[in-house]
């Protein structure tokens, strides 16, 4: 649409858009209008690891070679470099045009374990950070319980994570309270995994939520690694996500966040449950996972399976976000690149969904993460509706990359061919941030 004013309420809000309509006491946009992107996953203290994990030690250096790095790393931190550290990682995501950030966060307690005077100092500089740098901030305190799927205690780099059930409620309705300190935040539930949380203690959980928090995000990081698939068949009989799908009632405000390793009925479950699937495409790159089956994920047909003709297919595209993870890259451009062109090489085809449209791949894509990241971040699954959050990114028609283009020809090389240099502005609830 061209020619669009918009307005937005004291709260931040869309509270009209009008086409066909200028205003002159409107400010006008420097280029086009774009809603800004969803991080749906983040553990913003991997940030200092950037650089120092790509010399390996091992001919055979894999996830699980770079997680024992990263719980080195993590004995250094403490609630005042946590929130330094967080405070510029937030900027930097503001600056590439991410408007909110979800914040997988499971570094809780001190060294070796050492409970801090207050159980949410940890959270509290996340949510410090997020204010300072003006970014929407969806924070998701993680119970973490158990080392492995055999339920050994956690080891030595994971006694900062670790909770008892009792002890991560008293931490969630902590973060809940900070929420009248600022605005932009809202709180979930993330039980790390089916390797950290066992079953009795994810259902005390969902008691806990569907009693006092109903609505909140509820994130789970599922699938990610061949070897989980195995231990999981192994011990609970069933592949990850066909074990939570018939265990729970997995509803539209969960998030899986990877589920790399899934096959088809694992997908047709998904997208029966209304869930969105958290997609990482730099880091789960970086760290060498495997590639999400994105066409079969494209094909398939809510609760029955496939979609058998083209119409069914377009509806049936389903819901994901891109989050950066480990944050190896902190671009929404970066993560789209790395997800179309990964997805063009592994199906040796240039159009991954398969669906013929007008519209350049990289906007479909964009504007299908922003929506599903919307939804899994507890806004509403919306771009342009009075009452979504006015958080938007404004290109730069001007900048040499993107003049005499169309609108969506310059959104398609601003994702595949640019970077930051593209970005006029950055909008977060009504607040000009760049
Ligand atoms: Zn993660």
């Amino acid at each position: 649409m061209e020619n669009v004013s918009l307005y937005f309420s004291d709260q931040g809000e869309i509270m009209e858009v009008r086409v066909d309509h200028e205003d002159d006491r409107l400010p006008v946009a420097a280029g086009p209008v774009i809603p800004g992107m969803v991080n749906v996953h983040s553990h913003a203290f991997q940030r200092g690891l950037v650089g120092k994990t790509q010399a390996f030690a091992l001919a055979e250096d894999d996830f699980w070679s770079w997680r024992q790095a990263m719980y080195t790393f993590v004995d250094e931190l403490t609630p005042d470099s946590y929130r330094k550290q967080a405070e510029a990682l937030y900027r930097e995501m503001v600056f590439h045009g991410y408007t909110t950030v979800c914040e997988f966060h499971y570094l809780h307690h001190g060294p070796g374990g050492a409970r801090f005077s207050d159980i949410s100092s940890m959270s509290s500089a996340l949510v410090d950070a997020a204010k300072a740098a003006g970014i929407r901030l969806c924070l998701l305190p993680v119970l973490y319980v158990y080392s492995g799927f055999d339920r050994s205690p956690l080891n030595h780099g994971q006694l900062r994570f670790g909770n008892s059930v009792d002890e991560y409620l008293s931490l969630v309705e902590s973060v809940f309270a900070l929420k009248k300190d600022y605005p932009l935040l809202d709180v979930g539930y993330a039980p790390h995994s089916l390797r950290a949380v066992g079953e009795s203690e994810m259902k005390e959980v969902l008691v806990h939520r569907q009693k006092y928090h109903p609505d909140s995000p509820f994130h789970i990081h599922i699938s990610e690694q061949i070897s989980e698939v195995e231990e999981c068949v192994a011990t609970c009989g069933a592949r990850p996500v066909e074990w939570l799908t018939d265990t729970f009632s997995v509803t539209s405000a969960w998030c899986m966040i990877h589920a790399t390793h899934v096959n088809k009925k694992e997908i047709s479950a998904i997208k029966k449950s209304g869930s969105v699937v958290g997609l990482c495409p730099t880091t789960e790159a970086d760290l060498g996972d495997g590639v999400f089956p994105f066409r079969l994920f494209a094909e398939s047909h809510p609760g029955k399976g496939f979609a058998d003709d083209e119409n069914d297919r377009k509806r049936s595209v389903g819901s994901f976000a891109i989050g950066s993870d480990s944050n190896v890259s902190v671009s929404p451009g970066e993560e789209i690149r790395v997800l179309e062109y990964v997805q063009r090489v592994s199906q040796r085809t240039r159009n991954i969904d398969g669906i013929v449209s007008t519209t350049g791949a990289a906007t479909r894509r964009y504007l299908s993460a922003v929506c599903g990241g919307r939804q899994a971040s507890g806004l509403e699954n919306a771009l342009w509706n009075v009452g979504t959050v006015a958080d938007l990114v404004i290109l730069d028609a001007s900048c040499p990359l993107l003049s005499g283009l169309s609108p969506d020809e310059m959104l398609n090389a601003h994702l595949l061919s640019g970077n930051s240099e593209s970005i006029a502005d950055v909008i977060i609830a009504g607040r000009s941030l760049r």
